[in-house]
């Protein structure tokens, strides 16, 4: 039973290369490449990454999108990943969506399934995932002075859970276009995998937001030993002109609302010029650290916010 189910769902998903020896049904999937590999993997659970109404074709879609924003964040062209999968019963109409929609993020990314485990328990997507790399992207590389960019607005996929777990939220009061917009910024994210291949030779470090955007950049501020000097002003306006009479929740969902999966990194000055042409968001600079703080959010009064606001990212214990 189980080797049929593997056969029919799991079998030649995606998009294979020249360079997988072999894929689903042996031991180990073979690999053969000359480059750096990039390896990374992340489960969603249910109850707790996702709820097990979701629409599965969704989530098919965003167990493998999160894994590849991992990639793009490190600067790695995606290649391979790997599927365990626990399921508490065998539900042919879930699975034959939730196939469908790992096999068209696997497409869009050039990605192959070249392997995996199936076994019973209670619902949890577990993957692995490989990409290669010329030059890798690394959280502790940035440089003083270097700009710091990030490539899309944050916020709406915290707002897409709002409206969908909060009845109370300010959320509810967003017009259904900018409702739209937090729907599938939640449930289907989009790595930045092109963006990352332009910037290798242009970006000092990077980081994708994943657990919300202070609390991701504090990593790359304590990694590189660095301050992060952010200013308001420069962060896109659409949420806050939305709710004007909502500002600290705006403020909350786009520094500290999770699941984002965009990408944060820094570069030299020298390459704004280049970096601007590729649309993302020039939003502060890093400077040698004066005092113990990792991260100052600047308004135009030349306020620190967070000594006003308490943006705690998304943390599991
Ligand atoms: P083994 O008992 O040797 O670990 P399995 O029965 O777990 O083998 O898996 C058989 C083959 O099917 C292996 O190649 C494995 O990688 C693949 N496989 C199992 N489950 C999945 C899955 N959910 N997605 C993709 N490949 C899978
Ligand atoms: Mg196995």
């Amino acid at each position: 039973m189980e080797f049929d189910l593997i056969h029919r769902y799991f079998h030649q998903l995606g998009t294979t290369h020249d360079n997988i020896l072999c894929g689903v049904g042996d031991d180990c999937a073979l690999l053969k490449t000359d480059k750096t590999l990039a390896i990374s993997t992340d489960t969603l659970n249910c109850g707790v990454h996702f709820l097990e109404n979701d629409p599965p074709d969704l989530l098919g879609w965003k167990s493998l999108a999160v894994n590849v924003s991992d990639l793009a964040a490190s600067g790695a062209k995606p290649l391979a990943a790997l599927l365990a999968l626990s399921l508490p019963q065998i539900d042919e109409k879930w699975l034959s969506l939730f196939q469908k929609g790992f096999d068209s993020c696997a497409k869009h990314y050039n990605i192959a399934l070249i392997g995996g485990d199936t076994t019973r328990g209670a619902l949890s997507i577990n993957i692995t995932i490989l990409g290669e790399t010329k030059k890798p992207l690394l959280r502790c590389a940035a440089q003083a002075n270097d700009d710091i960019w990030l490539s899309h607005e944050t916020g709406w996929a915290s707002i897409g859970l709002d409206l969908k777990c909060n009845g109370q939220s300010p959320a509810h009061l967003l017009p259904q276009t900018l409702q739209q917009k937090a729907f599938w910024a939640l449930h289907k994210p989009i790595a930045h995998v092109e963006l990352a291949l332009q910037l290798s030779h242009l970006a000092n470090s990077a980081i994708d937001v994943s657990d919300g955007l202070i609390g991701d950049l504090t990593h790359l501020s304590k990694q590189s030993h660095l301050s992060a000097h952010l200013f308001l002003e420069k962060f896109p306006k659409t949420l806050m002109n939305a709710l004007p009479c909502h500002f600290s929740y705006c403020l909350n969902k786009m520094f500290a609302g999770g699941e984002d999966y965009v990408l944060l990194f820094s570069a030299s000055p020298l390459h704004r010029q280049k970096i601007e042409q590729l649309n993302a968001w020039r939003i502060g600079v890093f400077q040698q650290k004066e005092n113990n703080e990792d991260v100052f959010l600047w308004n135009e009064k030349k306020e620190n916010l967070l000594n006003q606001f308490d943006f705690k990212g998304f943390e599991h214990f």
